[in-house]
C-alpha cells in the first residue's frame, strides 16, 4: 500500500519526529469538516479525504512531507439543519490552526501548507494563514484546497464528482446502497446561479438549496473518474510542492 510510506506525525514517537525534522521540507495540515453529505457519503468526508490525499502526497515524496493530524472540525454552520453536522465558529477555527502551527514551529518546522477538503472553510482558513504570517512568520504558510489541484474542477456537493473522489480516497465511507440525486430547490437552480455568475456570496443554509443535502447525482459516480481526478490533483500538487520549496528558501 502506497500510503504506508507516508510520514504521519501522530504515528511517530518524539525521537522519530526529531530525527525526521531535517529531512522534512513542508508540513501538511489537513483541514476538514464533519458535515452532512446527503445520503451518499459519511459526515467525515472532507476531513478523511483531505487526510488521505495528504498521506498519498507524503508517501510519494517521502520523507519530504510531514502530515499533521487532520483538523476534523470546520466551518459548517450552513449544514447544521442536517443531523450530525458540527461547526466551529470562525475565530475558534482560525485560532486552532494558529496554535497548531505555533507548536510545530517550536519544534523546528518552518514551512506549512493547509490542505483543505471543504469549500466552506476557505474564508476562515485564509484569515488563519494571515494570522500565522503576522504572528509567527514561518518560512512559508499557505492555504490550499486539495481538489483545486485537479485538472477537472469539483463543483458539486456529494454529487457525481465528490462521490467519485470518495470512491477513490475513502471507499468505505460511501453509502453504496443509498446513492441518490440531489433534491435541489428553486432557489438553487435559479437565484443561486445568478449569485455564482456575479461572485455574490450569501450565507444561505444548505437545506434552502437542497432537500436531501446533495448537489449533483451521486448515482453517476465511478471509481475510475475518482482515480483520474485524484491522480491529476496529486501530480499537480507534487509539482507545486517542488516550486514552493524552491521559492521559499530557509535562511538559517
Ligand atoms: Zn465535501
Amino acid at each position: 500500500m502506497e500510503d504506508s510510506q507516508a510520514l504521519v506525525l501522530a504515528h511517530m514517537s518524539w525521537p522519530e519526529v526529531a530525527a525526521a525534522r531535517d529531512q522534512v521540507e513542508l508540513v501538511l495540515l489537513p483541514v476538514g469538516a464533519i458535515e452532512q453529505h446527503g445520503p451518499n457519503i459519511a459526515l467525515c468526508m472532507d476531513s478523511a479525504a483531505a487526510d488521505a490525499f495528504c498521506k498519498r502526497a507524503s508517501a510519494r515524496l517521502n520523507p519530504r512531507l510531514l502530515v499533521a493530524p487532520a483538523m476534523p472540525w470546520g466551518i459548517s454552520h450552513h449544514h447544521l439543519n442536517f443531523p450530525g453536522s458540527i461547526s466551529l465558529s470562525e475565530d475558534t477555527f482560525a485560532r486552532v490552526l494558529v496554535d497548531v502551527v505555533r507548536s510545530l514551529s517550536g519544534h523546528g518546522f518552518q514551512r506549512f501548507l493547509m490542505v483543505n477538503g471543504h469549500g466552506g472553510n476557505i474564508p476562515a482558513m485564509n484569515v488563519a494563514a494571515s494570522m500565522i504570517r503576522e504572528s509567527l512568520n514561518p518560512a512559508f504558510i499557505g492555504a490550499s484546497t486539495y481538489f483545486e489541484f485537479g485538472d477537472v474542477p469539483l463543483t458539486d456537493h456529494a454529487g457525481e464528482g465528490e462521490t467519485s473522489v470518495a470512491l477513490e480516497l475513502i471507499p468505505d465511507m460511501v453509502k453504496h446502497d443509498a446513492l441518490a440525486p440531489g433534491e435541489e430547490t428553486e432557489l438553487a437552480t435559479g437565484f443561486r446561479t445568478s449569485m455564482q455568475r456575479y461572485g455574490v456570496s450569501a450565507p444561505f443554509r444548505f437545506d434552502e438549496y437542497t432537500r436531501n443535502g446533495a448537489f449533483g447525482d451521486a448515482r453517476d459516480a465511478t471509481a475510475e473518474r475518482g482515480a483520474e481526478m485524484v491522480t491529476s490533483a496529486l501530480n499537480n500538487f507534487c509539482s507545486f510542492v517542488d516550486e514552493l520549496v524552491a521559492a521559499t528558501p530557509i535562511v538559517e
